[in-house]
C-alpha cells in the first residue's frame, strides 16, 4: 500500500471547508458570521488527530476573522475526568491557539436540553421507552427494512410528560427506561429512527456532581450546544455524515431565528505505525505498555511535546496534510519530516558521545585545557557561537573507530589521520584493550598547528568526528525512542494491536557525555546532537543524571531501509 508523503500531499492544500464557507458569506449566511468550536470529550488525552482538527477549527476563525470555542463534550460521567479536561487545555494553548473567554461544557446546557426534551415530549415528537436499550436496537431494522415500533410509541402526552420528569427525579433504574424522539422507524437512515435522547447513569460528574441522573446523547447534545453558543460551522469527522439528518431535525426543531449552523464532514487523521483510538491508547496507559499518556512514544501531543516536538512542526504538518474528504492513511515519516524541518532551523547544536570511548592526546600536555569556537546553528549565523574544551582526554564515539577497518571505512583507524570538529587533525597510535580484548582507550597525537579544525599545509582528512572533553562533558542518560508498533498499520488486523508493539522502541543508554553547554538547559530545550539527531531534556527528575530523549535521527532510517528492499 502507497502512503501520502511529502509531495502528494502538499498538493491538497485547497480546502473545501474554505470554498463552502467563502459561499456562506457570498450569500450572507448568518449575518456573515464566521464561529467554530472544538469539542473534545474529556475521556482521554488529545493526540496528533485531535490536533488536525485544533488546527482547522482555529485556523478558519483566524483566517475569516471570525471565533473558535473551546467546549468539552461531557455528556458520559463514567468515563469523564478531569485531569483529561486540564490536559486538554493545556495541549491546544501550547499548540498555539487561544479561546479567549468562550470555554464551554455540553452541562452548562443541561438545564436548556432538558427544557427541550419536554418541549419534544409536549409537540409529541419524544416519548419515554420502558425497554432497555439492547431491545430497542434490535428492533432498529436494517437499512433495507424498516425498524419496529416499540409498544410505548404511541404513549399520551401526559404519561410521557410525568415518566421523564419520575426519571429525572431518579425514581426508576439505570437501564430501565430511555427518552426517544418520535421521528420515523422507517426512515432508510437508521439514525432516524427513533433515537435515544436521554438515558438513566447514576454516576457523580465531574462538574455538576449528583444533579442529574438523567444525560442527553451526544446526537441530542451536540447540535444543540452547537446553536446555544451561536456555532455557524459544525466541522466533525466523517462518520458524522450520516448523522447529520438527525442534527438539522433537531436544529429544526428549536430553531426560534432565521440562523443555523451547519455541519460539514472531513477525513479524520489516520497515521501509519500508529495508534489513534482514545480507547486504545488508555490501554496502552493502563497496561503499561508505556508509561503514561505524555510518555514520548505515544502519538499524544503531550507524548509528542514531550518526545521534542515543537507547535510549529505539528501546525505545519497539519497544514501539509491538507482536508479531504476521503478517509486515507499518511506515513508517519510526514511528521518526522516537519519536527525535523523545524528543529534543523532552530535547534542548538552540541556535540555528544552517545557509546563513549576514551582517546588520550599524549602529546597534549596534563591539567591543562583550552577554549574552541563552535557554531550554535550553520542554518542561522544570529544564533552565533559558543565555547567548547578541549583537554588531553576525550570521548569519540565508539562505532568512529575500527581497528582493521574494511576499505571504505574513513573514519578512525591505527595510522590515520581524522579531524575533530572544531578542535584539531588527530592521529591513532596505539590501541589499548583489556584482558577481554575490548578496546578500552586510544592512544592519538594532535597536530597543533591544526587548531579550530582547520588544515595547516592543505593535507585532506576525509573524516570529521564529534567528541567531548572527558573532564568538562556531563555525564547524562540518553533514551532512544523509535516507533511503537513495527507494522504500518497496527490496527488493520484480526489480531490485537498490542501484537504488534515494537520490542526496541526504547533503548536506554546511561553513559553518556554530553558538552557543558546543556548543563543550563530547561526541560523541554531542543537540541541537535552533531551527526546523531535531535534530542531535548526530559523532565524525568527519578534519573540523577539529565535524561535527552531522542526526537528524531538526522535522516529517515526507516524509509530507507524500506526502499532497499
Ligand atoms: P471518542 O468520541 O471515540 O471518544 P474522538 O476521537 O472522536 O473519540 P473527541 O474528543 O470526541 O474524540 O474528539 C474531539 C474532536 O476531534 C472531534 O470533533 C473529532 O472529530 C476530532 N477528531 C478526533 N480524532 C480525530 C482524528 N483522528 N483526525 C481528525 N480529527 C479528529
Ligand atoms: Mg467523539
Amino acid at each position: 500500500m502507497a502512503y501520502n508523503s511529502v509531495n502528494d500531499t502538499q498538493q491538497q492544500k485547497a480546502n473545501f471547508i474554505h470554498i463552502q464557507i467563502d459561499e456562506d458569506l457570498r450569500n450572507g449566511k448568518n449575518e456573515s458570521r464566521i464561529h467554530t468550536r472544538f469539542p473534545p470529550e474529556p475521556n482521554g488525552y488529545l493526540h496528533i488527530g485531535h490536533a488536525k482538527s485544533i488546527c482547522l477549527n482555529f485556523g478558519i476563525a483566524h483566517k475569516y476573522g471570525g471565533k473558535c470555542n473551546l467546549r468539552f463534550d461531557d455528556t458520559n460521567p463514567s468515563k469523564e475526568e478531569t485531569e483529561y479536561v486540564e490536559s486538554i487545555m493545556q495541549d491546544i494553548r501550547w499548540l498555539g491557539f487561544d479561546w479567549e473567554d468562550r470555554l464551554y461544557y455540553a452541562s452548562d446546557f443541561f438545564q436548556n436540553l432538558h427544557d427541550f426534551g419536554v418541549k419534544l415530549i409536549k409537540e409529541g415528537k419524544a416519548y419515554v421507552d420502558d425497554q432497555s436499550a439492547e431491545l430497542i436496537s434490535t428492533q432498529k431494522g436494517s437499512p433495507t427494512h424498516p425498524g419496529d415500533e416499540s409498544p410505548y410509541r404511541n404513549r399520551s402526552i401526559d404519561e410521557n410528560i410525568d415518566l421523564f420528569m419520575r426519571m429525572t427525579a431518579g425514581e426508576f433504574d439505570e437501564g430501565s427506561r430511555v427518552l426517544r424522539a418520535k421521528i420515523d422507524m422507517t426512515s432508510p437512515n437508521m439514525h432516524m429512527r427513533d433515537p435515544i435522547i436521554y438515558r438513566i447513569i447514576k454516576t457523580h460528574h465531574h462538574r455538576t456532581g449528583n444533579k442529574w441522573v438523567v444525560y442527553p446523547m451526544y446526537d441530542f447534545t451536540h447540535g444543540q450546544c452547537d446553536y446555544w453558543e451561536g456555532i455557524t460551522h459544525s466541522v466533525c469527522t466523517l462518520e458524522f455524515e450520516v448523522h447529520r439528518p438527525l442534527y438539522n431535525w433537531f436544529i429544526d426543531q428549536l430553531q426560534e431565528t432565521g440562523y443555523r449552523p451547519r455541519q460539514i464532514e472531513f477525513a479524520r487523521l489516520n497515521l501509519t505505525y500508529t495508534i489513534m483510538s482514545k480507547r486504545k491508547l488508555l490501554q496502552l496507559v493502563k497496561e503499561r505498555f508505556v508509561n503514561g499518556w505524555d510518555d514520548p512514544r505515544m502519538p499524544t501531543i503531550s507524548g509528542l511535546r514531550r518526545r521534542g516536538y515543537t507547535p510549529e512542526s505539528i501546525r505545519n504538518f497539519s497544514d501539509r496534510i491538507g482536508v479531504t474528504k476521503t478517509d486515507g492513511i499518511i506515513d508517519v515519516s510526514l511528521l518526522e519530516y516537519s519536527i525535523r524541518e523545524h528543529l534543523n532551523k532552530t535547534a542548538q547544536r552540541v556535540m555528544g558521545v552517545l557509546d563513549p570511548l576514551k582517546v588520550i592526546i599524549t602529546n597534549y600536555p596534563e591539567n591543562e585545557s583550552e577554549e574552541l569556537d563552535a557554531i550554535n546553528n550553520p542554518e542561522d549565523a544570529e544564533m552565533g557561537t559558543r565555547k567548547v574544551s578541549f583537554s588531553r582526554e576525550l570521548y569519540i564515539e565508539r562505532d568512529d573507530f575500527m581497528e582493521n577497518p574494511p576499505k571504505k571505512f574513513f573514519r578512525l583507524s591505527p595510522g590515520t589521520e581524522v579531524r575533530l570538529r572544531y578542535a584539531y587533525f588527530i592521529t591513532c597510535n596505539n590501541v589499548v584493550k583489556n584482558e577481554k580484548g575490548i578496546i578500552t582507550e586510544l592512544h592519538c597525537t594532535y597536530d597543533p598547528a591544526s587548531r579550530g579544525g582547520n588544515s595547516p599545509d592543505g593535507r585532506k582528512v576525509k573524516a570529521t568526528l564529534h567528541w567531548v572533553s572527558a573532564k568538562h562533558a556531563v555525564k547524562s542518560e540518553v533514551r532512544l525512542y523509535d516507533r511503537l508498533f513495527n507494522d504500518p498499520e497496527p490496527d488493520g488486523h484480526s489480531a490485537d494491536f498490542t501484537e504488534f508493539i515494537n520490542p526496541e522502541s526504547l533503548k536506554i543508554l546511561s553513559d553518556c557525555y554530553v558538552e557543558p553547554f546543556v548543563r543550563n538547559a530547561k526541560p523541554l530545550d531542543h537540541f541537535q546532537f552533531e551527526r546523531l539527531g535531535y534530542f531535548n531534556l526530559d523532565y524525568d527528575t527519578t534519573s540523577e543524571k539529565p535524561v535527552f530523549n531522542r526526537t528524531v535521527q538526522l535522516k529517515d532510517s526507516w524509509t530507507k531501509e524500506q526502499s532497499k528492499e
